[in-house]
């Protein structure tokens, strides 16, 4: 069975809608876009997009990469004090010499709908709810939620430690009472903990590195990776452990409409919690 999240997604744009749509004052998203003819612009496109569709107002700030430091940082305290401007996302990433984590720290937490600032990341880690969530993270917790009435002692591997997906989604799992193994590039014999999985969730970029063999009969399986090799997308998954499973693949197609519903979620939120 496949499980797409591009229904769901679209039932949380409504639902967004139908309460912004009642507000007198429109919650508004900031982008801080520093690449000159960065791919990045695809991705705001379509956060401009659903922004359009729910109500909310877009505003989108370009700097060439030759942007300093500084000026990106006095750009995002200006906006940390406008009080017209809800969530602040600076879109990565960012050129060489700036240093990524000195930019996104400087965002105000309660603005910070991308989910970067180490306050918001360790709200995640203690399992206190009234911070702005992980974005991808929370939308593979939701998806999962319609097939899994609990994941409470499920035993859930996800292969891929970053910031972003792996570290943060394993935190939200073990919160909610899940056995939790988390896989990375030094993980001597990977098969040994995919095969025990009773939800495995890849997320590492690399062409088809689970392959039917690794993972246990009526298994539940979350393909987030995905990678470009000469012009041709792959999963991290291979396509025919489709065989075997639930299986939520491909990426982009299928994940990515998660994430997106999940940050319009935090701008609503951010909104509130600055009120
Ligand atoms: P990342 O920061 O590059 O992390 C990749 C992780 O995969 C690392 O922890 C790495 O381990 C691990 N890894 C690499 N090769 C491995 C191997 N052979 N066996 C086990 N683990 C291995 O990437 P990311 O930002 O988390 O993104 C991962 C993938 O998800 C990418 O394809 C990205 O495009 C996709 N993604 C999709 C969405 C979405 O659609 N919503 C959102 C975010 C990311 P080490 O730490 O040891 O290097």
């Amino acid at each position: 069975m496949i499980l797409s999240g591009t229904k769901i997604a679209k039932n949380i744009y409504k639902e967004l809608r139908e309460k912004v749509i009642l507000m007198p004052e429109k919650p508004k998203l900031q982008v801080i876009l520093v690449w000159e003819n960065s791919p990045s612009m695809r991705y705001i496109k379509q956060k401009k997009k659903w922004c359009d569709f729910i109500g909310y107002e877009f505003e989108l700030k370009e700097f060439w990469n030759q942007v300093s430091e500084a000026e990106l940082i006095k750009c995002i305290e200006s906006s940390n004090q406008d009080i017209s401007i809800h969530g602040i996302l600076v879109q990565t990433p960012l050129p060489a010499h700036i240093y990524t984590q000195k930019i996104l720290n400087s965002i105000d937490p309660k603005k910070d709908v991308d989910w970067f600032h180490p306050y918001n990341q360790g709200k995640v880690v203690i399992g206190d709810k009234s911070g702005l969530e992980p974005c991808t993270p929370a939308g593979i917790i939701e998806l999962i939620s319609h097939v899994e009435k609990s994941i409470g002692g499920k035993y859930i591997v996800i292969v891929g430690r970053s910031n972003i997906v792996g570290k943060p989604l394993a935190n939200m799992c073990i919160n909610l009472g899940a056995t939790v193994s988390i896989c990375n590039s030094q993980t001597k014999d990977l098969i040994r903990y995919t095969k025990k999985a009773d939800i495995l969730i890849v997320a590492t970029g690399k062409p088809k590195l689970i392959s039917k063999d690794m993972i246990k009969e009526e298994a539940l399986i979350i393909d987030v990776g995905f990678s470009v090799v000469d012009g041709k997308i792959w999963w991290d998954c291979d396509f025919d452990i489709i065989q075997k499973t639930h299986t939520i693949t491909p990426n982009p197609g299928w994940i990515w409409p998660m994430t997106v519903s999940f940050l319009m979620k935090n701008i609503l939120k951010a909104y509130y919690l600055q009120k």
